[in-house]
């Protein structure tokens, strides 16, 4: 990869990080930098499944969210390089120590051409393991298509309806037709199966239901969603009205509401305290989210 510009997100900043010149807005450099990893139960129950998702959590971010809960690894990079080699290491724990349903690449798309490699290894081993892509939403399609093997299920927010939203609160130009089209990419894609999350902001619940919108109206009420109540403010947000404060009770419930006029039935809703072990369901087909892991 030496000498090839990075254009893996839809910053497309063009940096050498790969020559060695430097970092470019996200941050990465020339090897995948992971913060933790391990099996977790936590997430949408078609990824975790019986034995756990095998989370990678991936240091730096493409976006930088005034909100985020994972700011010392997003934003500040904390986290260990890894080789090919020892990334490889970890998948190949993940599957056969762990047993885990699936490696669960958490904000991948700066590695991605290390992640490729390391899957090779663990494949010409003869392991098989379904991929999730975890992601904000923030893609290039060119980049999925591209590294269509590392996505058997797509587990992308829709955050923003509004570019000026996702400008100002997670420096991501072009966010909404961004993500947008990663979304039908995955719908349309045969063989990758797509999850989406609403997580719903304060103050901004109407860009939720925006969003739902636009998922019922260009591509189907039939997509499973996950409608996320679990918005705590976390660093920059104590200072940013309205992301200091949870959402409020009405501001969920009218997303949820809209989901279900919309005519969504596939997917989870977690209750108004996201830890509440009572939660609504939408349709006849909702079930129970048990505390997504973001
Ligand atoms: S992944 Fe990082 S370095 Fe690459 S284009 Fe995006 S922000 Fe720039």
């Amino acid at each position: 990869m030496t000498g090839r510009l990075c254009e893996l997100c839809p910053h497309r900043c063009g940096a050498d990080r790969f020559g060695g010149s430097g970092a470019g807005f996200c941050g990465a450099l020339d090897k995948p930098r992971v913060f933790r990893w391990g099996p977790h139960f936590g997430e949408e129950p078609p990824i975790t499944g019986e034995r756990g998702s095998g989370c990678v959590f991936f240091s730096r971010c493409t976006m930088k969210c005034l909100y985020c809960q994972n700011s010392p690894w997003s934003w500040k990079g904390a986290g260990e390089d890894k080789s090919v080699e020892e990334l490889a290491g970890i998948f190949r724990s993940l599957v056969l120590d762990d047993k885990v349903e699936n490696i669960n690449l958490v904000s991948p798309t700066p590695y991605l051409p290390f992640i490729r490699e390391a899957a090779d290894i663990i494949r010409k081993e003869g392991i098989k393991i379904p991929y999730v892509w975890n992601s904000s939403g923030y893609e290039r399609v060119e980049v999925l298509e591209e590294y269509r093997e590392l996505c058997d299920w797509a587990l992308f927010d829709l955050r923003y309806s509004r570019d000026e939203t996702a400008r100002r609160l997670s420096s991501a130009p072009g966010y909404v037709d961004a993500a947008r089209a990663a979304v039908k990419w995955a719908y349309e894609k045969p063989g990758v199966d797509l999850i989406v999350r609403i997580l719903v902001l304060p103050g901004h619940h109407e860009e939720a239901i925006e969003n739902l919108a636009f998922l019922a109206t260009e591509l189907s009420n039939e997509i499973p969603v996950s409608v996320m109540s679990q918005f705590t403010p976390a660093y920059k947000a104590l200072e940013t009205p309205p992301l200091n404060r949870s959402v409020t009770e009405e501001e969920y419930e009218e997303v949820v509401e809209a989901a279900a006029d919309f005519g969504f039935e596939n997917g989870w809703i977690q209750g108004y305290e996201a830890s509440d072990p009572k939660l609504a369901l939408l349709g006849e087909n909702m079930t129970e989210n048990h505390g997504v892991v973001k």
